[in-house]
């Protein structure tokens, strides 16, 4: 979308580290690990006995710039520049799309995708490099400071002397960073996609009482309770009062998208749950079902999870699970979003059309904004493509065809197949349409 990231539902990307460990098998072929192993030294080492390597100051100044503009409406791809350029091969200077060549928009909300090479909620324990693979230390001021010491095996990160004689940076130190920084840039709507959502309320940060946003939230509640005490309105003013408190006991971020990346049914039943338990800290809460490796009825998990929410509270004998449709009625007071998307590169796993069309009809039937970012690789096979090769045929339930199967009888027993068609050509209609449907203000829960 945006001059700063290639992903279509952000502005911007900002990474605060680079560096994760895997999770779950949406982490299999994860593009962040594949660079990092193809750029060894120059963005650390993954998995859990690596490093996680710190953002340059440069690129930490990046998302205050990034509020500057949206607050002025300085053009998000061409900074004010006017143009931009196509790629670095490519010397033809196109006029900016999104300006139309002017460099200034309205002002505008845009949206950061924070640590696409990482895991923001990640309960890291090990060393943190900077950029010249340096341990960092922090000084009495909390200033951050280049140790001038490059660790080069394992033993020299933790445990020892090593490790108790300096006072090192820690994941917790960045992430502290990373929210003060979210808190100082409310023109910018910051999406956390995790796939640990069970570490964000541990890991929430409090909010600075200082911070200008907090500030503006406190004079509008008082010009509000002023109001309605000279309208003789006490008891709604009281009400204001208690709600306001029950606000400020919690860290609420309004500026922060929440999300979790669900790519079968056995993720969503973990995750879900999980990220609900969150609807108190952030305005949306999303679901990123990208790579979509199987089938995700998240109606069901809702469900479940409102079902057994109910039979705890309810006094009765007999309490009664919740039906589908009261869940379907529901979902749209709990999630706020659904991505979903194929997996690219090399190894792509193909995903069935029938997972991605489930996704998308539950998303109608319960009135929740849906985006289909990408088919990925391999594109259904009613869309042939010239080049394409037939391969990977399937059924919905995730069951290959064998290889000594004839094609007729896959398909007379349901069997499906995808065209490897490569990314580009696969693009991202979904049944002859593109969704991009995004959470709107007025949808959004407060
Ligand atoms: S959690 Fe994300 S960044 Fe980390 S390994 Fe998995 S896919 Fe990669």
């Amino acid at each position: 979308m945006g001059q700063n990231t290639a992903i279509e539902w952000a502005h911007h990307t900002f990474n605060a580290w680079t560096g994760c460990s895997k999770v779950s098998p949406g982490c299999e072929h994860c593009y962040a690990a594949e660079i990092a192993h193809r750029f060894q030294g120059t963005i650390g080492q993954w998995g859990p006995g690596g490093s996680r390597v710190l953002a340059s100051e440069a690129t930490w100044r990046q998302p205050l710039k990034w509020n500057r503009w949206a607050a002025e409406g300085v053009c998000y791809q061409c900074g004010g520049k006017r143009t931009v350029r196509v790629s670095r091969k490519d010397p033809t200077m196109i006029k900016c799309p999104a300006c139309e060549g002017s460099g200034k928009m309205e002002p505008y909300r845009a949206r950061v995708f924070c640590q696409s090479m990482s895991d923001v909620f990640e309960d890291w324990v090990g060393p943190v490099l900077n950029s010249n693979e340096s341990r960092v230390t922090v000084n009495a001021d909390g200033a951050w400071k280049d140790s001038g010491f490059k660790p080069t095996d394992a033993s020299q990160w933790w445990g020892g002397d090593m490790e108790s004689a300096f006072n090192w940076l820690r994941m917790d130190g960045i992430r502290q960073r990373l929210f003060r920084m979210i808190d100082a840039t409310p023109h910018l709507d910051w999406l956390l996609l995790t796939k640990r959502p069970e570490n964000i309320r541990d890991m929430w940060p409090e909010i600075d009482e200082n911070d200008a946003d907090l500030s503006t939230l406190l004079s509008s509640f008082h010009d509000a309770v002023n109001a309605q005490i000279a309208s003789g309105l006490h008891g709604t003013a009281a009400d204001q009062h208690i709600e306001f408190n029950q606000r400020l006991s919690v860290p609420y971020r309004r500026n922060v998208w929440l999300g979790t990346s669900v790519e079968n049914q056995e993720q969503a039943r973990r995750r879900i749950a999980d990220i609900l338990e969150c609807s108190d800290l952030a305005p949306v809460l999303f679901l990123s079902c990208e790579p979509l490796l199987g089938p995700v009825d998240f109606i069901a998990v809702l469900q479940e999870i409102l079902s057994a929410a109910v039979m705890k509270q309810v006094i009765c004998p007999k309490p009664t699970p919740l039906t589908r449709e009261q869940a379907i009625k529901s979902a749209k007071n709990l999630l706020d979003w659904f991505i979903c998307g194929g997996e690219s590169g090399r190894e792509a796993r193909p995903m069935h059309p029938d997972w991605a069309r489930s996704l998308r009809d539950q998303c109608q039937a319960a009135r929740v904004p849906f985006f289909f970012k990408q088919w990925g690789e391999y594109l259904p096979c009613e869309r042939s493509v010239p080049g394409g090769t037939l391969s990977h045929t399937f059924w919905s339930d995730g069951r290959r065809a064998r290889s000594d199967m004839q094609l007729s009888t896959i398909y007379q027993q349901g069997g499906f197949s995808m065209w490897h068609a490569g990314k580009k050509l696969a693009g991202g209609e979904l049944d002859g349409r593109v969704w991009n449907e995004f959470p709107t203000v007025a949808e959004v829960r407060t």
